[in-house]
């Protein structure tokens, strides 16, 4: 597990690395014993865990920001969400995933401000993403079964 520190980002705070942290290493892993149904409460802080289910993002994970041009992604596996590293992370960067990889049937959506030079503009569902970057991140094993069939 590598070493995060929680600080001020572009977009209020973020989740940053204090070592480097080589490309396919597990960043951190979450688990939780609860687990919601889609509710109308839930705001865009949720992580989508299964096709009708979300995590609450407890703790730090929840500053984890969206990037479109992201170093990591989420493995999801029952009850547990590995956070690996997706490019080669250098001691001081920002950990980010692209928050349309876990979302599938998703009314949520959010405007982006990443800064990237890719930016999309608008965070939306995995399935509105370009196929070929479903598939570059289908292939990095960072997309959870449910959001695609
Ligand atoms: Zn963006």
């Amino acid at each position: 597990m590598a070493k995060l520190v929680v600080k001020r980002s572009r977009n209020g705070r973020g989740i940053f690395s204090e070592e480097s942290i080589k490309k396919g290493s597990t960043i951190t892993v979450f688990t939780y014993p609860i687990f919601y149904a889609k509710s109308s409460k839930r705001n865009g802080t949720w992580l989508q865990v299964g096709d009708s289910l979300y995590m609450e993002p407890l703790g730090f994970i929840r500053f984890l920001n969206h990037s479109c041009s992201p170093n990591s992604g989420f493995k999801i596996r029952g009850k547990e969400a590995r956070l690996v590293a997706i490019k080669d992370i250098s001691a001081g960067d920002e950990v980010t995933f692209d928050y349309s990889t876990t979302m599938h049937k998703d009314k949520w959506s959010l405007k982006c401000n990443c800064g990237n030079r890719k930016c999309r503009g608008l965070i939306t569902n995995f399935d509105t993403l370009t196929k070929s970057l479903q598939n570059r991140y289908k292939k990095l094993g960072i997309v959870p079964r449910y959001a695609y069939s």
